[in-house]
């Protein structure tokens, strides 16, 4: 496998320095960034828990460098187009997939970074819009390849605000930190505990022998996610200024302790109740999960992804059809985890799987998921990777 990556690597890195020389005549330095899993702690970010991310082998890389002027230039290989524009905040540019880098560059400058001219030819292989955040690996690509190249020294989590800035204030999106923040701190073999409410963070070694990580990809976007989004958070709102009444320590939901939830039972609707039940065991399932990878435990690394399952789609109820297919087929081929990634309503599921079931179970996927819903699932086998960073 790591001898796939690399090959990968070179190709993509290859193509890269191609077409540089062949558009600006020259060489340049590649730089790189990745897409990004999430093992566990799920809808947990807003509610001041953990999460707990890692970088992934697939990624974007850019081949940058000063061209002594006040414009950018960029090439996007995979959109086979040039964009380019200057560095004032109404040079916006047109091309949508120009706006991150654009925006980074902008959000680089806010806060007190040199950013000049430059020529780029970028290239990925995350797939868009599937989960894996290819725009953050995309951002934190051009956040790391700017302070090195001006040398601005801004730290590593301010890379990652630049980032989830410019989703903000360029691209349209209200996103959290998770994905820039694995994206720009990933390493080979580890996962990052990030405490959403503190910023605290720490790697815990993510080496499964014997098991394979892959996505299965239902390629199905339901409708809901926006308003569900918008009524679970103020669910969980509720149950914790609900919760505040009786103890004051709570600010939010990953404060409260699962008795105190019980105490405020008839003070809350139903509906409101089973949320803040989900986002309490999640926020504790992540805290299991970390003790188990120090033991090297992971069939209670999967048996804690199922409960998140089961807690996103029985009491959260934010899976669908698609997704707890794929995750009652995980369970009944005896895959040792699994379970819906990201927000919901569509997407990948993730699983955690031996390898000598590995063939047997992504060929029963692909065709039960195809005979039962009429189309395909992807399947993305993932590696723990490393995240920003200067190619050699
Ligand atoms: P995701 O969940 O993958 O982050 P988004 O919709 O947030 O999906 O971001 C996808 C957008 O990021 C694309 O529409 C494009 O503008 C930009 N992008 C990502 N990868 C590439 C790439 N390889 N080349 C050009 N643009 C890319
Ligand atoms: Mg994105």
């Amino acid at each position: 496998m790591i001898q796939e990556i690399n090959t990968k690597t070179l190709n993509m890195k290859t193509r890269i320095q191609e077409k540089y020389k062949a558009l600006f005549g020259e060489e340049a330095p590649v730089y790189a960034s990745a897409g990004r899993i999430n093992l566990i702690g799920e809808h947990t970010d807003y509610n001041g828990g953990y999460v707990f991310p890692g970088a992934i082998n697939f990624g974007i890389m850019a081949a940058i460098k000063p061209n002594g002027t006040d414009k950018v230039k960029v090439f996007s290989l995979d959109f086979d187009q040039m964009s380019e524009f200057g560095l004032k905040e109404e040079d916006k540019p047109k091309e949508a997939w120009a706006c991150y880098v654009f925006g980074v560059c902008r959000e680089t400058l806010k806060r007190g970074g040199k950013v000049e001219g430059f020529n780029a030819v970028f290239a990925g292989d995350v797939p868009l819009g599937a989960g894996l955040s290819s725009s953050a690996a995309l951002e934190s690509t051009f956040a790391y390849a700017l302070n090195d190249i001006w040398d601005n020294k801004i730290e590593k989590f301010e890379l990652a605000k630049i980032g989830q800035s410019t989703e903000h204030n360029y691209c349209g999106v209200k996103c959290g930190i998770m994905d820039q923040f694995a994206s720009i701190f990933g390493k080979e073999g580890a996962l990052i505990r990030l405490n959403c409410k503190t910023g605290e963070y720490k790697y815990f070694p993510f080496h499964p022998k014997g098991y394979k990580l892959v996505l299965i990809d239902s390629c199905v976007k339901h409708e809901l996610a926006s308003s569900a989004y918008n009524k679970r958070r103020e669910s969980c709102e509720k149950a914790a200024a609900e919760i505040k009444k009786l103890h004051p320590e709570v600010d939010f939901l990953s404060d409260a302790k699962r008795l105190w939830l019980d105490e405020v039972r008839d003070k809350i609707s139903q509906e409101d109740f089973l949320r803040a039940e989900y986002v309490i065991g999640e926020v504790q399932r992540v805290l299991d999960v970390c003790d188990a990878l120090e033991r090297d435990d992971y069939e209670t690394v999967g048996e804690m992804m199922y409960q998140t399952h089961f807690g996103l789609s029985r009491l959260y109820e934010v899976s669908c059809e698609e997704l707890d297919f794929l995750n009652k087929l995980a369970r009944k081929m005896d895959v040792t985890g699994s379970r819906v990634m990201g927000g919901g309503f569509g997407g990948c599921t993730i699983n955690l799987v031996k390898d000598e079931l590995y063939d047997g179970f992504i060929k029963a996927a692909k065709e039960q998921f195809t005979a039962k819903f009429g189309h395909a699932p992807k399947i993305y086998e993932v590696v723990i990777s490393d995240g920003a960073r200067k190619l050699q």
